[in-house]
């Protein structure tokens, strides 16, 4: 029943709908509008997570954290590594050369298995 409907979310929030719905057709847009732009917002906070948050998975299959190094006195390694994933379960270590950039460009395009960097790019 819309009675029921209006009762649990409150007649307030309820005039707030209406208002926002007649406020957005009179700024020449539909409800459709307004849900695809959400939703495109949504999967665009989706893929700025992934971003955020490059993944490896380890030998041990445990999700290995992504540290720098080179960076201070106290991460030297004696190479050009820019990176270590290291895995928090069997302690193993990765160093990497890369970039964090790189690092998110690959764990996007899902190319990981790639060493090589593509020239002219
Ligand atoms: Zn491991």
């Amino acid at each position: 029943m819309i009675a029921d409907f209006v009762k649990i979310h409150g007649l307030g929030k309820i005039q707030d709908l209406l208002t926002l719905e007649m406020e957005l057709t009179q700024a020449g847009y539909t409800m459709d509008d307004l849900m695809d732009f959400v939703e495109t917002k949504r999967r665009l906070l989706r893929k700025k997570e992934q971003i955020r948050t490059p993944s490896k998975v380890s030998g041990c299959g445990a999700q290995m954290l992504l540290y720098q190094v080179n960076t201070a006195p106290g991460n030297q390694t004696g190479d050009d590594s820019k990176h270590v994933w290291f895995c928090p379960v069997c302690l193993s270590q990765e160093f990497t050369p890369k970039t964090f950039n790189q690092i998110i460009k690959e764990s996007i395009s899902g190319d990981a298995s790639k060493q090589a960097p593509r020239e002219g790019e």
